[in-house]
């Protein structure tokens, strides 16, 4: 009997913002642990949360991009879960009432795909894309483990395919499309090496023909698009060899592990009543009005794929010199100036692809250099306007830990949140959009784990004979 394989994919991709979700620590990859991170973002009592507006306005930028529905009312829940690496044991997060519903993503390949878009393209459908705060890191040392919160509370977009997928190659094709949709937007950097995107994979494997999907097992973390291949590769092999041997899948879920080649199960898969949502009461939804949607809509750009079918259409360029100019975009806006005024833009492209690029790789000049940049219109608002009922005491309660205080000084009384209400101004955040915090202001919270000393931890006295409790 032949298998066939359903793969449905849950990207996580970092946002481009410089500040936190719900604080105004630096969003940034690469500085000491803990020392991007402040009463809010460590989930200490009395902290209310912000929303960062500028990473709403990248989420509907990003279901923009991506073909999907804006739906008039979004929410945000708290997912329960306990990991040493989430501060609050609950991740803010949207459940029912996500920012984005729907979309696709049409993209070029040559396998047998079982959906095809609007321009006769494979496509791969989403279900939806969903605001959520991404958590810290764990580090595991020979004696001991510790936890890097920089991470925790940065902004993250998941994207949840339905499952259109049907081979490790197609995966990796659809993954590759969204990255470029998400650079070009100016929606992530999508920076594999910092992080910036990781991958949840959920497969199954049926008999061909059935319509019926079988046991679905998630892998969880993939955090390159290679290693996605490489995983769905091993464990599409594998549940199909268990389903000829006579085996039984159960839903659950895997790690891959990249050294051995091969994924391990972790748990047993759970239901979404085990995570206990419900809506975070210290958020207002989110009802985007018509001329914030309206400045979002500026910003959309025009995708890549329809952006290289455009060159190979108008200017008759073949696909391999339309790839390079999709890819550089400045490259290609220097293009798109010179081309209209030859009388053979292919002459142009020649010229541009080897002349030009020979003599710039020769200077050494930086690729930013070449050309115009895109301009991407930025009119940014003043303060968030997308809240609804901004005259409640909730949504103009501007809390924020003060860091300009002296140092060491009290936490603020909870009272003191609620006298601060006042001005949206009095946090950096609201007037220049998304700014990071005035580091310099900022004590550090306490020393950071990595230039403190552990202590040494005892070791454990061997007992001998049946354990006995208490001990
Ligand atoms: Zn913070």
């Amino acid at each position: 009997m032949d298998y066939e394989a359903v793969i449905g994919l849950e990207t996580h991709v970092q946002l481009k913002t410089r500040s936190k979700m719900w604080c105004g620590c630096a969003n940034a990859f690469g500085a000491p642990p803990n020392t991007l991170v402040c009463p809010v973002c460590l989930g200490l009592p009395g902290t209310l949360p912000v929303p960062n507006e500028e990473a709403l306005r990248l989420t509907a930028l990003a279901g923009l991009l991506l073909n999907a529905t804006l739906p008039p009312r979004a929410r945000f829940d708290r997912k329960s879960y306990f990991y040493p690496d989430m501060p609050k044991n609950y991740q803010i997060t949207q459940y029912d009432q996500p920012s984005t519903v729907g979309g696709y993503v049409e993209f070029e390949y040559d396998g047998p795909c079982r959906q095809r878009g609007p321009n006769g393209f494979p496509m791969v459908r989403l279900t939806r894309a969903h605001l959520e705060e991404d958590v810290g890191k764990s580090f595991h040392f020979e004696r001991h483990s510790g936890v890097d919160f920089n991470r925790a509370g940065v902004p993250l977009l998941e994207i949840v395919s339905e499952p259109d997928i049907s081979s490790p190659d197609m995966a990796h094709a659809y993954l590759t499309a969204l990255k470029e949709i998400l650079v070009h937007g100016g929606v992530s950097d999508c920076d594999m090496e910092k992080g910036q995107v990781r991958c949840d994979v959920n497969v199954s494997v049926r008999p061909v023909g059935h319509a019926e999907l079988g046991a679905k097992i998630e892998i969880k973390n993939l955090n390159s698009f290679s290693a996605v291949r490489r995983a769905l590769e091993y464990e599409i092999a594998r549940q199909i060899a268990v389903l000829r041997r006579g085996g039984r899948l159960v839903q659950s879920t895997r790690r891959w592990d990249e050294a051995a080649g091969v994924t391990e199960e972790m748990r047993t898969k759970e239901e979404a009543h085990d995570y206990r949502y419900f809506p975070d009461p210290d958020l207002m939804p989110l009802e985007p009005g018509a001329d914030w949607l309206a400045e979002v809509r500026s910003r959309v750009v025009e995708l890549p794929l329809a952006r290289k079918r455009r060159f190979m259409r108008d200017y008759g360029l073949p696909a391999g010199d339309a790839e390079v100019f999709k890819n550089d975009v400045a490259l290609g806006d220097y293009f798109e100036r010179l081309a209209p005024r030859a009388r053979q833009p292919k002459a142009v492209a020649n010229w541009i692809l080897n002349n030009l690029l020979a003599r710039l790789a020769e200077t050494e000049e930086k690729p930013e250099a070449r050309g115009p940049q895109r301009k991407r219109p930025h009119p940014l608002p003043a303060r968030p306007s997308v809240w609804p009922a901004c005259g409640s005491s909730l949504t103009t309660c501007w809390n924020w830990w003060d860091w300009s205080r002296p140092a060491r000084s009290a936490a603020p009384a909870p009272s003191a949140f609620l006298t601060r209400c006042s001005t949206p101004a009095s946090r950096p955040e609201a007037s220049s959009s998304d700014s990071a915090w005035p580091r310099s202001a900022m004590p550090p919270p306490w020393k950071p784990f990595a230039t403190r000393s552990w202590p040494p931890i005892p070791a454990r006295p061997r007992t001998t004979g049946p354990a006995r409790w208490p001990p």
